[in-house]
């Protein structure tokens, strides 16, 4: 059985960011697993209800992924709604949806406080980043997934030869 790979479904170019946009990310190797069927696209915030487009949520200053999974930090809209409930409801489901596929391992977009997995943003609403994941990436790794960010797709790829 090929191995199975959760994947941000932004990351195909699906409009489900924020701001109502898809990334797309242009690569043989995704256009490869894409023709072999292995990929399980998912959006968890999607998954979770929020509308697209809407506020860009940020994870607190402070506190990463990781305090907001294990339910000691939060994440707020631009409009300083507290939205950490929807978010971590959405990393539950990204779990969920990992789990029944079977994949051990995810390709995710980095940045995001779902899907990031190397940085997130400062909190601050500021354009600013720091050193961190998202809920997702920390829920998924807890469960024993290992998360790639989008500029690691070779080292992925790596993974699945051995
Ligand atoms: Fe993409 Fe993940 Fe954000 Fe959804 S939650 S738009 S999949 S980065």
């Amino acid at each position: 059985m090929p191995e199975k790979i959760l994947i941000s479904a932004c990351l195909l170019g699906e409009p489900v960011r924020y701001n109502g946009t898809g990334l797309s990310l242009e690569n043989t190797l995704l256009s490869e697993w894409k023709t072999a069927g292995i990929l399980v696209p998912l959006c968890p915030e999607v998954a979770a209800g929020f509308q697209t487009p809407r506020p860009p949520a940020e994870i607190e200053a402070g506190q990463l992924g990781t305090d907001v999974f294990a339910g000691n930090g939060s994440i707020y809209e631009n409009t300083g709604r507290d939205v950490s409930e929807q978010f971590r409801f959405g990393a539950d489901l990204a779990v969920k949806t990992a789990i029944e596929a079977g994949c051990r391992f995810a390709l995710l977009t980095d940045g995001s406080p779902s899907c990031g997995s190397s940085f997130i943003y400062s909190g601050h609403h500021d354009g600013q980043t720091r050193s961190g994941m998202g809920v997702v990436t920390a829920a998924l790794r807890h469960h024993g997934v290992e998360v790639f960010a989008q500029h690691q797709i070779h080292e992925l790829a790596e993974q699945l030869r051995r």
